[in-house]
């Protein structure tokens, strides 16, 4: 970098010199990873403090500023791999007005009517007003009607090659009416959608790729893209808003909005929100307006653009080194910011989702003080790797939580440990557990558990479960609220005065939700078992559990291997309820609902798999002369075991009839216990003594 000899005040030694130069080496890495990278290392509104710090010492010591300073440059280099564009008109930068409220408008209006040589006399000026999309901006030319050629803007006097990856992006014409002027560059910004940019990042996320900070960075990474193929499954979008070199003479327009009008007719998208504005008054209108719009946007905007509307006036303002004086951005407060972390706390949803959350140092971004960031979970915190004590960028757009989108590797404080996943639930202290396949940790004390305490209420009294009439939403949020139902049985020992003293509770409705409670306490095995609200444990399962074991206190015994041979419960489900019942305030609690009378018929199961030949493998071979083939095989089955063709080192019995063959010497081979008819008999017979009365 050439530094200018210093003249009068300072030079190489002052501090400001040297700090300047500092700077501008800054901004010059933070330039090459923003335009080059596309992956930026700060949020923008550091950034431009950095820039506008850099700004005001040169505007003191113009003899020191650089031909190179990031101030008198635009935008980023081309890169290479793409075939460079000599743009016919440049592709310039705004100026940024510094104030976001009202005077930013004034500001403008006043300079640009003084370089007009307007006085206080003069009507208003007319201006046309735009959104400042946050995006990339594209040149896109046109020959004989045809796109012939898409670049980007790179640094303003050379561009890259795009048109194949832009090709791809639906809402650019390839093809325009005849009527154009034979050579059209039109100018304007490719976007992402905020919700197309949300399901760019989970597609990334599930193939364990890195995820983009900002839709602005995901648009520019996909326009430059080398394989067109991966630029065209990003759903990128297209705005028009300006114009590069035109054939003269063909389109006759005075203005810049009856350009923009034309630009819609011949089918480009010119966004239904720039509006026509009449001096400083209307345009700090437009700002205010767009302002209360900006979080309902379907995409991020940075800020409005004020530009003048009158061609033949744009042309007498002129441009200064990097932008035109006759436009310019009025900002609104950034959505991406600096701050640190303060402290990862785990909360515990309704549900009972464990989900990290970063405490932030308090931090004004996207129009609000944010002081908690969602890490969502295990996977996302560690992908990111944030710390306690990290510097990080924290973006808040549209209505979506804020999010912390990455981390500064730089300002780590030395030895600050990897964040790891409690394995006990920071409310209740049961176990959380991560299934197989599931981002999410889950608390396994849903009876218990302090946060799920409603939706466990709710889940429980539902009519589908122990159908307590009357316990709803509002009911259910006093009662937690006021801490007068802490655990389920709670509800139980629920008293009239307590119930009527609550908010809309006449003492005819206290009366009818007691009611209901007593009417409840008489139920059934599967509803009760539904209403525990085990993960993975629907009506379904539910009833087949009952079904199966019979009684509450098997199914509580049973292990999972038990529990695995209940048709339609896999390793996930099993281990699930085997956790949950694992959990000693899980059986507390249900110890306490039966001790408070709730009730239902036991004893009538169905299923072998407390029988001891449950899971075992039979093999039959030869005849038997008191059952059949078959009859034998159903014994065995409805025993819980398996019969199988062929013998193996699994084989747990071989039951030999007469004239047994080649199985049975394959049994004697490998060791396998063999039953004869008597054998096999007696152990039928012993099985039928232990089963349960009233089993069947
Ligand atoms: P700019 O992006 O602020 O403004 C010019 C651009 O605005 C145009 O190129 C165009 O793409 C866009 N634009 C959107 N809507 C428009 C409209 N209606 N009419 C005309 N143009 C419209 O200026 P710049 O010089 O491209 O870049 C500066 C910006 O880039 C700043 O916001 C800065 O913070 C950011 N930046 C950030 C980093 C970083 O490290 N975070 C680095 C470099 C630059």
């Amino acid at each position: 970098m050439t530094i200018h000899p210093p003249s009068s005040a300072g030079g190489p030694k002052d501090p400001a010199f040297e700090h300047a130069q500092a700077l501008r080496r800054l901004l010059h890495q933070y330039n090459h990873s923003y335009y080059v990278l596309d992956s930026p290392q700060v949020p923008d509104a550091e950034y431009d403090r950095l820039f506008r710090e850099l700004q005001a010492i040169e505007a003191l010591h113009p003899d020191w500023v650089t031909p190179d300073s990031p101030t008198q440059r635009v935008g980023g280099v081309a890169l290479s791999a793409f075939a460079p564009v000599h743009h016919a008109v440049p592709m310039l930068s705004i100026r940024t007005e510094t104030d976001t409220d009202a005077s930013g408008a004034e500001n403008f209006d006043a300079r640009v009517r003084r370089e007009l040589g307007l006085s206080p006399q003069d009507l208003p000026l007319e201006y046309v007003a735009e959104l400042k999309f946050d995006g990339l901006a594209i040149n896109l030319r046109y020959e004989q009607a045809v796109l012939v050629l898409a670049a980007t803007r790179g640094d303003g006097a050379v561009g890259e090659d795009v048109t194949q990856n832009i090709r791809t992006v639906g809402q650019v014409p390839l093809r325009l009416p005849e009527d154009v002027p034979p050579v059209l560059e039109v100018r304007g910004e490719i976007y992402l959608r905020r919700d197309d940019f949300e399901a760019l990042n989970q597609r990334q996320r599930d193939k364990g790729d890195k995820t983009f900070v900002n839709p602005r960075n995901a648009a520019a990474g996909s326009v430059r893209q080398l394989d067109p193929a991966i630029a065209a499954q990003r759903p990128l979008s297209f705005y028009a808003y300006g114009l590069g070199e035109v054939t003269p003479g063909v389109f006759a327009a005075s203005s810049h909005y009856e350009w923009l009008q034309a630009l819609k007719r011949w089918g480009f998208p010119v966004c239904e929100h720039t509006s026509l504005a009449l001096g400083a008054a209307e345009l700090s209108a437009y700002h205010r307006h767009i302002a209360n719009l900006r979080d309902s946007l379907a995409f991020d905007i940075d800020g409005v653009v004020y530009k003048v509307n009158s061609l033949a006036l744009q042309q007498q303002l002129g441009f200064v080194t990097r932008e035109p004086r006759w436009a310019v951005a009025h900002k609104y407060p950034a959505q991406e910011m600096l701050t640190t972390v303060q402290a990862i706390e785990v909360q515990v949803g309704r549900t009972g989702k464990l989900t990290p959350v970063a405490k932030l140092a308090p931090v004004f971004v996207g129009g609000v003080t944010v002081t908690n960031a969602t890490l969502h979970n295990e996977d996302e915190a560690r992908r990111k790797d944030v710390r306690v004590g990290d510097t990080v960028i924290v973006r808040r757009a549209g209505d979506v939580i804020p999010e912390v989108v990455a981390v500064l590797p730089d300002k780590r404080q030395p030895g600050s440990p990897i964040f790891t996943m409690p394995s006990l639930c920071p409310v209740c202290a049961s176990l959380a557990v991560r299934e197989p396949g599931e981002a999410d940790h889950r608390c396994s004390g849903g009876l218990f558990c302090a946060a799920q305490r409603k939706q466990a209420i709710l889940h429980f009294a539902q009519r589908r479960a122990m159908d307590i009439e009357g316990l709803g939403d509002k009911l259910v949020d006093q009662l937690v609220d006021q801490e007068v139902v802490k655990v389920l049985p709670d509800l139980y020992r629920l008293g009239l005065t307590a119930l009527a003293a609550l908010d809309r509770m006449a003492e005819k409705s206290a009366q009818n939700v007691l009611s209901a409670l007593e009417k409840s306490k008489s139920t059934t095995l599967p509803r009760f078992l539904f209403g525990l609200g085990i993960r993975h444990v629907g009506e379904a399962t539910a009833r087949e559990l009952a079904r199966q074991f019979g009684s509450l206190d098997a199914i509580m015994a049973a292990s999972p291997e038990q529990l695995l041979q209940v048709p339609d419960i896999g390793p996930v489900v099993a281990q699930s309820i085997r956790t949950f019942f694992d959990q000693a305030h899980n059986r507390e609690v249900i110890e306490q609902l039966r001790a408070c009378g709730v009730h239902w018929p036991e004893g009538v199961s169905i299923h072998p798999v407390l029988s001891p030949l449950a899971g075992k493998t039979f093999v039959l071979t030869g005849t038997l002369t008191a059952l059949s083939r078959d009859q034998a095989k159903l014994k065995l089955e409805s025993a819980g075991a398996k019969v199988v063709g062929s013998v193996s080192k699994k084989t747990d019995y071989v039951v030999a009839g007469q004239e047994a063959g080649s199985k049975l010497d394959k049994a004697r081979e490998l060791g396998v216990p063999v039953l004869d008819e008597a054998g096999f008999e007696a152990l039928l017979s012993q099985l039928a003594a232990d089963q349960p009365a009233g089993t069947t």
